[in-house]
């Protein structure tokens, strides 16, 4: 009976030896999305704000370096919004990020423009429609008129053609169900605004826009890279990008699971294999910039690698795994038949997830530029009510972290079946 107790005591103190710590994840998640960090974006330079405290972490969980820091800077040109956008329909505005949104390669404009409506009969009608087509539209703004428009496939394909301004309009204005805001490194000529498709007002005649934009150029940002030495100088390699959409005018992108909650799984991670013995495989651990704004951090990082590309055996990039009751999806994993099978046996008798999918290549994280490269690189992602995904409403407190502990455990249990 007692040796009974002792085994069983013995197995829960070696399984919280292994659980992930979730305070420490909370805590890293709630950080990244507070204020100070101003969305971790280019308003403010909330992305360097941040890169500041998880060089603390990495130095914290003592990661060692390849160069003097482990930051890893480049720059690039960012479009950026500091300043409040506002948007009417003739006299009546609506609310910056809940009604609209303003794509960032908007440049800046002040004043009223008139409305040309797309209706169906401008698409349906060749006379009318090859008008439209060779009138000039350059001093108007466009706008497809839903409720003309009540054929959904013809309002998409419109919405499609006339986003992207083949007709040289000033501005375009799209009806989108979810705004998704994002960050653009080039300014367009044109205005590009988003709008939820029941407050297009079809009586309007006119727009009511003002817009400053900030262009900076040679912006300056950062990867964050450190590493554990292993017994082999084989790697495995663990990413993640820390930036986020940063701020529309007041408005802040906090980012709770696109993607703090990737970054705090990289560091949880990493602070396990501080903590062990020294590892079979070299650990190195990044944190990429620029991702929002289309995979800059990373792609500097395949392109100007610290360590060898060559001796990767594996690469994990975690993006948005704050949920998981709707499932956990490994992308790019059938690439390597090898990985894929260990991944399906170890979930065998759903030992870690309940439902899993691994699929094949996907170039919509971190993962594709070392993919790009050659590098065997699997993009970790969770599914369940994404509905806030690029909203204002990304955060922390709405994180079930269904998946979570699950994914930590996979890991680690993945890297030493390796
Ligand atoms: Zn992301």
């Amino acid at each position: 009976m007692k040796k009974i107790q002792l085994i069983g005591l013995l197995s829960i103190i070696s399984f919280l030896g292994f659980a992930q710590d979730m305070d420490y994840t909370r805590k890293i998640i709630n950080e990244l999305c507070s204020e100070k960090y101003f969305g971790r974006g280019y308003v403010n330079n909330g992305d360097s704000i941040a890169a500041c405290f998880l060089e603390k972490e990495f130095d914290k969980i003592g990661l060692e370096k390849f160069s003097e820091s482990y930051y890893q800077e480049y720059t690039t040109d960012i479009n950026r919004f500091a300043a409040m956008p506002i948007f009417g329909f003739d006299d009546s505005l609506l609310i910056p990020a809940k009604d609209f949104i303003v794509i960032p390669s908007s440049p800046e404009i002040d004043g009223n423009f008139k409305i040309e409506w797309i209706t169906k009969t401008t698409l349906t009608n060749q006379w009318v429609l090859r008008h439209f087509l060779s009138d000039d539209h350059s001093e108007n703004f466009i706008c497809i008129d839903s409720t003309a428009l009540n054929n959904p496939e013809l309002y998409n394909f419109a919405n499609t053609i006339f986003a992207k301004n083949y007709i040289n309009a000033k501005g375009v204005i799209e009806g989108s169900s979810r705004l998704k805001y994002t960050a653009r490194t080039k300014i367009n000529s044109y205005v590009n605004v988003q709008i939820k498709p029941e407050l297009v007002n079809n009586k309007a005649d006119s727009v009511y826009l003002k817009i400053e934009n900030d262009f900076v150029k040679d912006y300056k940002t950062r990867n964050i890279v450190g590493y554990i030495k292993g017994k082999s100088d084989s790697i495995v390699f663990i990413g993640g990008h820390y930036d986020h959409l940063g701020m529309m005018g007041d408005i802040m992108y906090p980012g709770a699971n696109d993607n703090a909650s990737g970054v705090a799984m990289v560091l949880s991670i990493a602070d396990y294999y501080s903590k062990g013995k020294k590892p079979e495989y070299t650990m190195v651990f990044a944190l990429f910039s620029g991702e929002e704004a289309g995979l800059l951090g990373s792609e500097f990082m395949a392109e100007n690698p610290p360590f060898e590309l060559s001796k990767v055996k594996v690469m994990f990039n975690f993006d948005m795994v704050g949920t998981g009751d709707g499932g956990v999806y490994m992308f790019n994993a059938k690439e390597y038949p090898e990985i894929d099978s260990l991944i399906i046996d170890m979930n065998k008798n759903n030992e870690y997830f309940v439902e899993l999918t691994t699929t094949g290549p996907t170039w919509s994280s971190d993962h594709a530029s070392f993919y790009d490269k050659g590098v065997d690189a699997v993009f970790v992602c969770t599914h369940g009510d994404n509905s806030n995904y690029h909203q204002p409403s990304d955060i922390p407190q709405d994180l079930n972290l269904f998946a979570y502990e699950d994914i930590y455990r996979f890991v680690i249990d993945f890297v030493k079946k390796f």
